[in-house]
């Protein structure tokens, strides 16, 4: 079965940290060791691991993915959100972590992002633990 999380995003560049929403499936589900697959079935958002300590990281991964691939340029997809569409594609659209002990198995620093590149939009989440 697929677990969902929705979210709503408030900005068009936003990394929004999903890390409780996971573990909250994670504890649901009683998992206490496995594989848990977070994907995002979205062309313009994408999911990232990185350091949830300091909020200015992610800060800094949005407003450089930005300056590199600009809002408007001369883009082939004429949507208006090409932009988008090439920032998700380099981050990608789905991570796997470790379940052990009941916990997600992580580095100290670090947490789950979803990844808003063409928001504000209502999103969803899909997330699938294998038990093991
Ligand atoms: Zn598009």
């Amino acid at each position: 079965m697929i677990e969902k999380i929705r979210i709503s995003t408030k900005n068009r560049n936003e990394l929004v940290d999903i890390t409780d929403e996971v573990k909250k499936i994670i504890e649901k589900n009683k998992i206490k060791s496995g594989i848990i697959h977070i994907f995002c079935p979205h062309t313009t958002a994408a999911i990232t691991i990185n350091e949830n300590y300091d909020p200015s990281v992610k800060e800094d991964i949005s407003n450089f993915l930005t300056k590199l691939i600009p809002y408007r340029s001369n883009y082939a997809h004429t949507e208006g959100n090409a932009d988008a569409h090439i920032k998700a594609a380099i981050i990608g659209s789905s991570r796997t972590v470790f379940v052990e002990d009941g916990r997600l198995a992580f580095g100290t620093w670090q947490g789950i992002f979803f990844c808003e590149f063409d928001g504000p939009r209502t999103r969803e989440i899909w997330v699938k633990i294998l038990p093991g």
